[in-house]
């Protein structure tokens, strides 16, 4: 899908590990950052959306100039397995490909929080009425998600019905432990944030934190129209 705010929102993408800033090309992959140009009261300084994106194209045939863009994920859903990035919905994704020798339904069970998983990564999933040899199943539903996603994984078969259903958005990853806890990271905390003067100003000045730390930036509108 192309963005469509770069009027309102000045986009960048970034290494969701190290923060750093990654070219807007065709091909990239790396986490959506967001500070918006326009908002008076509430401002988002480079505010980290969590979502992860490829970027598809800078270019298209429809005349848009704004880049396309395909989110592959959460980066607060992200798992780290023998240091391979997998994201539940990938996971999800192999596990559906089985209809209907699978229902689709599934969770990946974390023993400790995220998002380094010990191998191998626990998967939970439902078999469907065509499944012959739940055996065989289990062996090759492990096998096509080492293939896909090159990570070793451990499929538990369950009747179907067994897993919860969600009315919205299905939890597919189920934690074992107690408590929650933030992935790690460089984050950024849009604090207290001011603008000052209309939303037409050519400067704008926000107050934020990182890292615990109050900075200041102006910055120039017009940059980001030249
Ligand atoms: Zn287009």
């Amino acid at each position: 899908m192309h963005f469509n705010g770069q009027e309102y929102v000045f986009v960048e993408v970034v290494d969701p590990e190290t923060g750093n800033v990654l070219p807007l090309e065709t091909g990239v992959a790396g986490e959506l950052v967001y500070t918006s140009l326009d908002r008076e009261c509430v401002p988002l300084l480079r505010f980290r959306t969590r979502d992860r994106v490829t970027i598809q194209g800078t270019s298209c045939v429809c005349g848009r100039t704004s880049f396309k863009l395909r989110c592959v994920g959460r980066t607060d859903d992200m798992l780290i397995v023998l240091g391979v990035n997998v994201f539940p919905s990938a996971v999800k994704d192999v596990v559906s490909s089985f209809y209907p020798r699978l229902t689709g339904e599934m969770q990946i069970l974390l023993e400790h929080p995220g998002p380094g998983v010990k191998p191998p990564l626990r998967v939970v999933a439902e078999y469907g009425r065509d499944a012959a040899n739940l055996a065989d199943l289990k062996i090759e539903v492990e096998g096509k998600i080492k293939a896909v996603l090159s990570v070793p994984a451990s499929v538990e078969l369950v009747l179907p019905g067994t897993l919860p259903k969600f009315e919205m958005k299905a939890q597919l990853v189920k934690k074992l432990y107690p408590g929650d806890s933030e992935p790690e990271g460089i984050q950024t905390t849009p604090g207290v944030v001011a603008s000052r003067g209309s939303a037409s100003a050519r400067v704008i000045h926000l107050a934020y934190s990182r890292s615990g730390q109050d900075r200041t930036i102006s910055m120039q509108k017009s940059a980001y129209y030249s």
